[in-house]
């Protein structure tokens, strides 16, 4: 299986969370914009596959305290609300890019 793997990951703002990839690219998320897109049980429900968690309840100005790698697979991300249960995957990461919208 051929998967993009991170190069780098800077998240010396607190802010927002850059990934240089193995091919060049590079994918910059705000620590908001990871935090919405948590794919685990508390914020997804695991049988309906529906996003139970509300945006709007998400602070504009939510922050990252530590990022982790997975594996060889992903990243976990523990965020200014404690919430840490995420494991976002590479392929995921690519995906959502912010910019390619
Ligand atoms: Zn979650």
């Amino acid at each position: 299986m051929a998967s993009t793997l991170p190069r780098t990951i800077t998240r010396s703002d607190p802010t927002r969370i850059a990934i240089e990839w193995d091919d060049g690219i590079e994918t910059v998320y705000t620590a908001r914009e990871l935090r919405v897109l948590c794919p685990c049980a508390r914020c997804v429900d695991e049988i309906t596959g529906i996003r139970t968690l509300d945006p709007a309840s998400i602070a504009s100005d939510m922050t990252q305290s530590d990022v982790r790698l997975v594996g060889n697979y992903a990243i976990s991300v523990r965020f200014a609300d404690g919430h840490d249960t995420g494991i976002f995957t590479f392929p995921m990461l690519r995906e959502h890019d912010p910019k390619a919208g």
